[in-house]
């Protein structure tokens, strides 16, 4: 930690400071700079000044015995009376890294009846599953979940804490990580865990132009949001493993200040994350009318159609129909892209399908590189005939 430090007594006022802030943090004052919270600590006033009135002061930084967090613990989400599918995600690439540094897997429940699903995440390779049970707990309250949670977090200790990025997770995991004063990486489409237990937090930044490794390095626990559909769920096993520990429901519960007024849920809708066969078009479709082609692949192969964001943006498309990162991930068992460059925005939100086929006329396209089959060809041709040989390869 840094920050900077204006000395007064040498300062003369010239303001080559605030000429040369690149973030235009330091404003004049009285004649004096004053620095505001846009500054970044960069230092660029610290060189810029000739009076040396300027300094950079470092600051040590506490850092946590990490020995003492261990383990890796699983929010398991039930809402709606299911448990939501990207908890065996979660339990699944926990396993995963827990291997590399001896550590075990950890779930907690919350919710009102949540204990019937105890029992199921025994077979998912589990050392413990808390559970927070009470009618209290019937409908999410950001606060009286985040209760519950911290709870089990202040006995168990673990060193990770992996959310789904769902609605309610993305509510639950700041208020968490705000109560432990730690890092919380949001939307992580790749978790790593290094042999001194730092969690390697990978997701793409500045508009997906980067794809950032953010580490927590001082604190613990380390959050991490993870979206649906885009880690490996974990496998069922036949054997039952681990202990089901029902804890007691913390005050923090009928402290609550939120109160449920009513509940309306939306009807389900489908989505195209849960689409086995993806057919997508992307921008290199000329008019809206050729979308039909798209839409009647995906209907003879049994599955769903989607497109790239500047089709929506065109108003061809609905953001539910559209994969990216500021649209939906999809994981099916086979995605088709036509005329689809393959932005990274794009494929980090669709590289997990089982095949990809790719139909593009620029063989340089990115797409190719997350392509199992590479088609370089028209689509307007390609489409056509592969509609042509399913029609007639139907009996
Ligand atoms: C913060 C941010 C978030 C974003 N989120 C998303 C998102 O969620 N989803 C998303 O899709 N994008 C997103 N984008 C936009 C993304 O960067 C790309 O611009 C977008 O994915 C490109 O879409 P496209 O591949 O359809 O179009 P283009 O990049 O224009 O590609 C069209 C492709 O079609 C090919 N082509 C042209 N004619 C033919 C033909 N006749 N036959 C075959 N191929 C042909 C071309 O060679 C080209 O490769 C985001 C961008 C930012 C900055």
């Amino acid at each position: 930690m840094a920050k900077i430090a204006i000395l007064d007594r040498k300062c003369t006022g010239c303001g080559l400071c605030a000429q040369h802030c690149p973030f235009g943090a330091i404003d004049m004052k009285d004649g004096k700079p004053d620095l505001n919270a846009a500054c970044k600590v960069c230092g660029i006033c610290v060189k810029s000044c000739p009076e040396k009135a300027i300094i950079k002061l470092e600051t040590k930084v506490d850092s946590v015995d990490k020995s003492k967090w261990n383990n890796i613990l699983v929010f398991a989400e039930v809402s709606g009376g299911q448990l939501h599918p990207v908890s065996l995600e979660l339990i699944g690439k926990g396993l995963e890294l827990a291997k590399n540094v001896g550590y075990k897997v950890k779930t907690v429940l919350v919710g009102s009846g949540v204990t019937a699903f105890a029992e199921e995440l025994r077979h998912y390779g589990v050392s413990e599953v808390a559970v927070y049970d009470d009618e209290a707990l019937s409908y999410f309250r950001a606060d009286a979940y985040a209760a519950c949670v911290e709870d089990y977090i202040k006995y168990a200790h673990p060193s990770v804490v992996l959310v789904g990025a769902t609605s309610l997770g993305r509510s639950l995991a700041p208020r968490l990580s705000t109560r432990f004063h730690t890092g919380l990486t949001a939307d992580c489409t790749k978790l790593e865990l290094r042999e001194n237990t730092d969690l390697v937090q990978i997701r793409p930044a500045f508009g997906g132009n980067i794809m950032a490794q953010i580490i927590t390095t001082n604190t613990r626990p380390q959050f991490a949001t993870v979206r649906y559909k885009v880690m490996n769920p974990a496998a069922r096993n036949e054997e039952a493993s681990g202990a089901i520990v029902n804890r007691k429901i913390p005050k923090g519960v009928s402290e609550s200040r939120a109160s449920c007024v009513s509940v309306q849920p939306i009807p389900p809708k489908k989505s195209i994350s849960d689409a086995e066969i993806l057919v997508v078009g992307g921008r290199g479709l000329q008019k809206e009318a050729d979308l039909s082609m798209i839409k009647e692949l995906a209907a003879l192969l049994g599955g769903d159609w989607a497109t790239t964001r500047p089709l929506v943006e065109k108003g061809w498309n609905t953001n539910d129909r559209q994969i990216g990162l500021s649209g939906r991930t999809v994981r099916p068992r086979l995605i088709i892209t036509c005329g689809v460059s393959g932005a990274i925005q794009f494929t980090a939100c669709m590289n997990g399908s089982d095949h990809i086929v790719a139909i593009n006329t620029d063989k340089n396209a990115p797409i190719f590189d997350v392509a199992h089959v590479a088609i370089v060809g028209d689509l307007y041709e390609i489409v056509p005939a592969l509609i042509k040989q399913l029609k007639e390869a139907r009996p």
